[in-house]
């Protein structure tokens, strides 16, 4: 099945409003075997959001119209789509009960204009709006799926979640109907597809590669009947990994960080950083997996040599001598937390974020991890590019791989 989106709005045009719903959607979509054709953005205007519409339902099988559902003059989608498909606008009275309730629950009479998102497409099935006052709806007509959701990004999810996915899940029999990512790390992109294409005839599903700073994905896509599908993904996932080793650490939805939380919590053991170029980041990456206060004790970001040597005890010679980004400074910060905070684990992160080199001249890029365990003081020199920000995430990355590692080599 192939789709076609239509994003309503007059601030997705301005960039007022950044565009989000296309990419949630097009990833849901990715996920249920349906591939997205063509996706556009336009104003609220009839004949904008008509000409849009005409083009859609030629070209493709299902049609998601988002946003113009709500109740006030420039909200034209429901009408618009309702008249291209010819069919009429009835009162939904279950609706505007619904509606009535809301307004009274929040001490409020429902104003006047509201009265218009009670009024439904005619043989269309309504979707039930929890976050907001104006439904979605799926229609058919002439062989063609049609599904209008509010612009709230936040409505627009739960919506398609709760109610979309599993309607076309049902309609999606037939055609490309599986896909699996799996999760690389350590290994370019270029890299990697020619270790792939070195596997000699692929006779198994088309694969893609979307690099995401010093991480891959890698998206198999099957094609044929459900079973078929799925068992073409199983082969080829068999085979990747067989070829990638440890560059997988995981599929779909895994990230490098929760995987991290999990190996720590398995065995038991605490970490803490010291990160000075990457700010903090990696703190704000862990901090953001729920339940990280059970392994992650904390750090510190001393960003100055002064603080480097009263929090942490690095010797004032050492940074003299070797310099605030070295491989010595970044073991010593990782020792150095690891004491004070004491933990299993610890990390070090000293670099050049740029865009102008340090007083030493040492260049732009330059970072040093350092990863302090239970019996180990290892480390790694990395020239990273990308600006501030991508040394930044890309150190964050590369530290939490390193410890990834470690932690496997770990029984639990
Ligand atoms: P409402 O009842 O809130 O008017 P609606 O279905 O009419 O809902 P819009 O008026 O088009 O939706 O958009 C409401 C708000 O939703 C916008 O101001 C914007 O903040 C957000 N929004 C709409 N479309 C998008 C989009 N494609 N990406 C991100 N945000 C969006
Ligand atoms: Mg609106």
């Amino acid at each position: 099945m192939q789709a076609d989106l239509i994003c309503v709005g007059n601030e997705l045009l301005t960039g007022l409003i950044e565009n989000s719903n296309t990419g949630f959607l097009a990833r849901r979509l990715w996920s249920t075997g349906i591939s997205v054709r063509e996706a556009c953005v336009v104003a609220d205007d009839e004949s904008a959001i008509g000409e849009a519409l005409d083009r859609a339902k030629r070209e493709s099988d299902l049609v998601i119209i988002t946003g113009g559902l709500g109740p006030t003059e420039d909200d034209r989608t429901r009408e618009v789509v309702a008249e291209v498909l010819g069919l009429p606008l009835v009162l939904n009275q279950e609706w505007l009960e619904k509606m009535d309730q809301f307004f009274r629950n929040r001490g409020v009479k429902m104003p006047v204009n509201n009265l218009k998102q009670a009024l439904v497409i005619k043989g269309s099935l309504l979707l039930d709006n929890h976050r907001g006052t104006a439904p979605g709806a799926i229609v058919e007509s002439a062989g063609k799926i049609f599904v209008l959701l509010p612009g709230p990004p936040h409505e627009l999810k739960e919506m398609f979640d709760d109610q979309v996915q599993p309607y076309l899940v049902g309609k999606n029999k037939t055609g490309r109907t599986a896909v699996k990512t799996l999760k690389c790390i350590g290994i370019g992109e270029s890299r990697l597809e020619e270790k792939i294409k070195a596997l000699g005839e692929w006779e198994l599903p088309p694969i893609s590669y979307v690099a995401r700073g010093y991480e891959v994905d890698l998206q198999i896509k099957g094609s044929g009947e459900n079973e078929e599908a799925s068992i073409s993904i199983d082969e080829a996932e068999r085979r990747l990994r067989s070829l990638l080793g440890d560059h997988v650490y995981g599929s779909n939805d895994d990230t490098l960080a929760g995987l991290v939380a999990e190996l720590l919590a398995a065995r038991r053991m605490t970490l803490s950083l010291a990160e000075s170029c990457s700010g903090g980041l990696l703190s704000d990456i862990i901090t953001d997996i729920p339940g990280s206060s059970k392994f992650y004790r904390g750090g510190l970001v001393p960003y100055n040599a002064e603080l480097k040597i009263k929090l942490l005890g690095i010797g004032s010679e050492l940074l003299e001598k070797e310099g605030e980004v070295s491989d010595l400074t970044a073991r010593a910060m990782a020792a150095g937390i690891k004491e004070l905070f004491g933990t299993d684990f610890a990390i070090g992160i000293t670099g050049i974020a740029g865009p102008e080199s340090d007083p030493s001249g040492k260049p732009v890029g330059l970072v040093y991890i350092a990863i302090a365990g239970p019996d180990i003081l290892k480390s790694r020199e990395l020239y990273l590019g990308g600006g501030r920000r991508a040394v930044k995430e890309r150190a964050a990355q590369i530290a939490l791989d390193m410890l990834r590692k470690e932690l496997m080599k770990i029984k639990s």
